[in-house]
């Protein structure tokens, strides 16, 4: 999983800082030198990593933390801070023209990074929001991506136009947009040709389609796997070509978070998606709040609740906001138990939705409850009343045993159940402390 060992690291330093009453400026300096360590050994660029101890330091020392109560943790929230600011603050969205014209968007990155499934990804997205986007051809260097390209058009329902490998780039950009206004197109999506490394010829192909046609939008994919490379990549197409966002590919695998946060500081260009894996539908909005959140093992309930949304598109949105406003409280009852074992089947698995929720990040496929489980916790919830699923703290020994009769569990069966249940709910209730929501929150971390 991404960050692993980033993650272990911090949860370490912040171990130590939170089992501390007292704090002197020494321990907020050597427990940042480890901050410094593990950011360094994640490929974070080390200009980067200087800047965001310092400014971590100057605050923790200045905003006289140190004499307030609970001063480890409120070290700690200040990097929650300093590390959301780190990637850029806000969400950066894919800026698009009004729906009555066509925004042109420019997919460029190094071969194998991701663009062509990328380009695809996005138009999903688009015609999910409305818009009617053309995907066209650009790389006239390997007729497999013409192929790929199309295929993943055909998969997303969207219009798809090449010109074959015999015409050049710029006008196969030209020849898209007359296409588009023809066919009524809002968005055209132009995937053009990698390299393996940056050359001078990629470069001045992309400089040329830019020349030729007004983008709007010039779009880099990196490969977040290859940590600083991406991030020289980016800045190198930022001064060559010009770009106005990044998407981080490969996110899904394991990434040590370098990419994740020296981009934006480093090349002053936000990262607007992640690649979330190889489906059509894995790619997700970057928040740079949730990411930091994830990064520092307290979880993405957040990130969870969009999946659940995404995946179950035509279910009861007003069921949807209210579970979605009860999880940001804090607040899960069996009743959710039971909608999200439902919704889970349509998510990508267990493991991926583990990897979401507050200090679940480390557990290892092997230690996930199989399917069989799975199938028992369901069937303690069903034997419950909707009074007991609406209500969990009705729970009681005589309504326990009943419940475990009725579902044919050992009571043992129940209380575990529901011994983990109340874990879970203590986590989820400390979430909007941490994602900077209630003031003091962050106090019971
Ligand atoms: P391009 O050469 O830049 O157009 O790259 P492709 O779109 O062909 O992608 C290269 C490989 O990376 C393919 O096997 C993709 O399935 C895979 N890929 C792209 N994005 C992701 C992602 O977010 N996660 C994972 N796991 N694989 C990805």
């Amino acid at each position: 999983m991404a960050f692993e060992s980033l993650t272990d690291k911090l949860q370490n330093v912040f171990k130590n800082l939170r089992g501390k009453g007292r704090l002197s400026e020494d321990d907020v300096k050597a427990a940042l030198k480890e901050v410094k360590m593990a950011l360094l050994e994640a490929d974070v660029n080390f200009k980067v990593v200087k800047q965001f101890v310092s400014s971590v330091q100057e605050r923790a020392v200045g905003e006289d933390v140190l004499n307030g109560l609970n001063p480890g943790q409120m070290v700690i929230k200040i990097v929650n801070e300093e590390m959301t600011a780190l990637m850029g603050s806000e969400t950066t969205e894919l800026k698009l023209l009004p729906i009555n014209e066509i925004t042109v968007i420019m997919m460029c990155g190094l071969q194998g990074a991701g663009k062509t499934t990328t380009a695809a990804k996005i138009a999903g997205k688009l015609k999910m929001k409305g818009r009617k986007p053309l995907l066209a051809a650009c790389d006239i260097y390997r007729p497999a991506a013409i192929d790929q390209l199309k295929i993943n058009a055909e998969k997303q329902q969207v219009d798809f136009f090449s010109m074959g490998t015999d015409v050049s780039p710029v006008e196969i950009a030209k020849s898209a947009i007359d296409q588009a206004k023809k066919n009524g197109n809002n968005v055209v999506i132009v995937d053009t040709a990698g390299r393996l490394q940056i050359d001078e010829a990629m470069m001045k192909e992309l400089c040329d389609i830019k020349e030729a046609i007004e983008v709007h939008q010039s779009l880099l994919v990196v490969d977040a796997m290859t940590g600083q490379d991406a991030v020289n990549v980016a800045s190198q197409f930022n001064e060559k070509v010009g770009i106005d966002g990044i998407i981080l590919s490969k996110m899904d695998g394991d990434s040590r978070g370098g990419a994740a946060l020296s981009t934006k500081s480093v090349t002053g260009k936000p990262i607007l998606y992640v690649g979330m894996g190889e489906k059509l539908s894995d790619l997700e909005q970057f928040y740079p709040d949730r990411m930091a959140s994830r990064i520092l093992g307290m979880g993405d309930v957040l990130s969870l609740i969009d999946k659940a949304v995404e995946a179950n598109a035509e279910r009861d949105a007003e069921k949807d906001k209210e579970m979605a406003a009860k999880m940001k409280k804090g607040k899960i009852d069996f009743e959710m138990y039971l909608e999200s074992m439902k919704q889970m089947r349509n998510m990508g698995g267990l493991s991926s939705i583990m990897g979401m929720l507050p200090g679940m990040g480390k557990i290892s496929d092997d230690q996930l409850p199989d399917e069989k489980k799975l199938a028992k916790m369901e069937a303690i919830v069903l034997s419950m009343t909707p009074e007991e699923r609406k209500n969990p703290k009705l729970m009681n020994p005589q309504r326990k045993f009943r419940i475990a009769k009725g579902s044919g569990n050992d009571i043992a069966d129940v209380n575990r159940f529901i011994k983990q249940f109340d874990q879970m709910q203590k986590m989820m209730k400390q979430m909007p402390g941490l994602m900077g929501g209630k003031k003091g929150g962050f106090g019971k971390f």
